[in-house]
């Protein structure tokens, strides 16, 4: 029996609900609370700040119950993390329902969430969190070795050999960073003032050493670029102190960005407050320790920007530092770009995004048989091989076995229908889930991340998550949600996400080919409206059909 203080997923075949469809998300929402997987799971919380996988104990102990005697005509609605309703639907329909941190346009800010958060009405459902779909810090990982392999592409030949990288947070997501620049065999020096988020991330291999001592790092990592040797070194401080540092000290640093937990004011510490009075301070006055995170936020920024000034290769990594560096009072925190214009959007064009698949069994025997089924499926294309190869060495599971690859348009239902042949062979011990992060090419709508510099204007237009979510709840997802404000803060982005279960089964076949194409190929058709040439190939080769082009 799982306690509050030890929640695990269930292993094997054998079901505590009454069927997969049911005990998929029932793994899934423990799996995202499992101490191996959660940030902070004695307060629910998952990764991103607060991003929390249910709104308090009795509504996660409602939601156990009640999926565990759902049968499979009837639909669990969720709002922002508390089970409000059932409602009788159909074996097409999908059995959960949720919807996370909505808010009316007026009301969409932090001091109005904190309110009605304070008051037990909502939660902050990040991406993945409230979606129940976390894999660990691996689900980011792919993301952001594609990123940096992007960037090497663009600035140095292709490898980050003999260059250095420098980051902050080491987080849920941020903690990918360390082993994506050492998988793209540069050096990388990260910067975390919570020196457990640095040892958790040595522990799981996910970064090769820490040390309290700046100069110590910095004889580290420069010794090893000029060894031309893939190595990353974490320090414990505060980025807001460090990051002009070394600017100051003129170290030859190549490339700048940062994943501290910016979105969220209250989840950046800003100088002069200890790591032991982060609560407590946040607490006690709100308002005076966001103009504090955001003062130390303009002062972290304004040293990317000079390093960018110096020639450096500097992008934000999706977590709003530059709006809130302005909100500061620092004018030119806009000067570099995010990190979709300079080195995502291309693949969002073809649809291609964060698919991700977990197994069910708990067997890691599992993926490593939907591993070689995606090498087999998809031979021709190298960057997934170096990927998939270089994924089943080096990555530590966190929780229930897990796989991401980034594919598109018409590609992701292939390796559906196929693990779900392989459930129903035996080849597979159990059913598998295959979801994907709210960070894809059709699913959000995000001006300062997925969404920034769209060609027609369109970063705000918020129709399209909408429309996907209703596409994947109409094309059979297991579940479905539509969220706000993850990655980038309340009042930022709107985004939503589907789960889809392969349990072998002929009806659920029928589901997956509908789901993963259609979710994919809104991410075509949302490229394809903003006026990007390639979009409009891949529509065209691929058969997407755009009304406007019709009659
Ligand atoms: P997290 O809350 O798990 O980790 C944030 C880390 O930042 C913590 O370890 C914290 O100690 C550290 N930190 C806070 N203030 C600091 C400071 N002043 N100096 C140094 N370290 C500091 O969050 P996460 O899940 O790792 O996400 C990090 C950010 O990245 C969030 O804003 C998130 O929304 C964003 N994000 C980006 C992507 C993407 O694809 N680019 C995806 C997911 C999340």
């Amino acid at each position: 029996m799982n306690t509050h203080k030890n929640i695990r997923a269930a292993r094997g075949t054998k079901l505590t609900a009454k069927s997969w469809q049911t005990e998929a998300p029932l793994r899934m929402l423990m799996n995202n609370l499992d101490p191996e997987v959660a940030e902070h799971p004695e307060s629910l919380v998952v990764y991103g700040g607060t991003g929390k996988a249910a709104r308090n104990w009795e509504a996660y102990d409602a939601i156990v119950r009640t999926l565990t005697t759902l049968e499979d005509d009837e639909t669990l609605l969720v709002q922002s993390g508390k089970p409000v309703g059932v409602f009788r639907t159909h074996e097409w329909a999908p059995r959960v329902l949720i919807a996370n941190s909505n808010l009316v346009g007026d009301w969409a800010n932090w001091p109005e969430f904190r309110r009605l958060e304070a008051a037990g009405l909502t939660m902050y459902g990040q991406m993945t969190a409230g979606s129940w779909i976390y894999i660990g810090t691996q689900g980011i990982l792919q993301g952001t070795y594609e990123t940096f392999a992007a960037a090497a592409e663009k600035r140095f030949g292709g490898t980050l050999a003999g260059t250095l990288t420098l980051t902050g947070g080491a987080g849920g997501m941020g903690g990918a960073q360390p082993l994506a620049v050492t998988m793209n065999e540069g050096v990388v020096l990260i910067v975390d003032v919570d020196a457990s988020r640095l040892e958790r991330r040595v522990k799981h291999g996910y970064l090769d050493e820490m040390t309290h001592d700046l100069d110590d790092a910095i004889t580290r990592v420069l010794a090893a670029k000029e060894a031309r040797e893939p190595r990353s070194v974490g320090v414990v401080g505060n980025a807001a102190t460090i990051f002009p540092l070394l600017l100051e000290r003129g170290v030859a640093i190549d490339m700048v960005t940062d994943q501290t937990s910016a979105h969220d004011p209250l989840a950046y510490l800003p100088e002069g407050v200890s790591v032991d009075e982060w609560t407590a301070e946040a607490e006690r006055d709100p308002v005076g320790f966001t103009e504090r995170a955001r003062a130390s936020m303009a002062k972290q920024v304004k040293a990317m920007v000079e390093f960018q000034d110096a020639g450096a290769e500097v992008f934000d990594y999706g977590n709003s530092i530059r709006a809130e560096a302005r909100l500061g009072g620092y004018e030119r925190a806009f000067d570099f770009p995010g990190f979709v214009p300079a080195h995502i959007r291309p693949q969002f064009e073809e649809g291609r995004g964060p698919f991700r698949w977990a197994a069910l069994s708990g067997d890691p025997a599992d993926i490593a048989a939907t591993d070689r089924a995606i090498l087999e499926l998809f031979p021709d294309d190298e960057r997934l091989h170096r990927w998939v190869t270089a994924a089943g060495e080096k990555v530590h599971f966190e929780g229930l076995p897990a796989r991401i690859c980034w594919l598109g348009y018409k590609e992701r239902h292939l390796a559906g229908l196929r693990f779900n042949e392989m459930v129903a062979s035996g080849e597979l011990s159990a059913p598998v889930v295959i979801g994907r992060d709210h960070l894809d090419s059709g699913s959000v709508a995000s001006p300062y991340r997925e969404t920034e510099s769209m060609k027609d204007g369109s970063d705000a237009i918020a129709d399209w998550p909408l429309l996907n979510a209703l596409l994947n709840t109409a094309s059979g997802a297991t579940w479905v949600s539509l969220h706000h404000g993850g990655g980038v803060g309340i009042g930022r982005s709107i985004h939503s996400g589907q789960v889809i279960v392969a349990d072998g089964t002929e009806l659920a076949a029928q589901k997956i080919e509908r789901v993963l194409t259609n979710d994919p190929g809104t991410g075509v058709m949302r490229h394809v409206d903003a006026g990007y040439e390639h979009a409009a190939d891949i529509a065209r080769e691929r058969g997407l059909r755009v009304p406007m082009w019709e009659g």
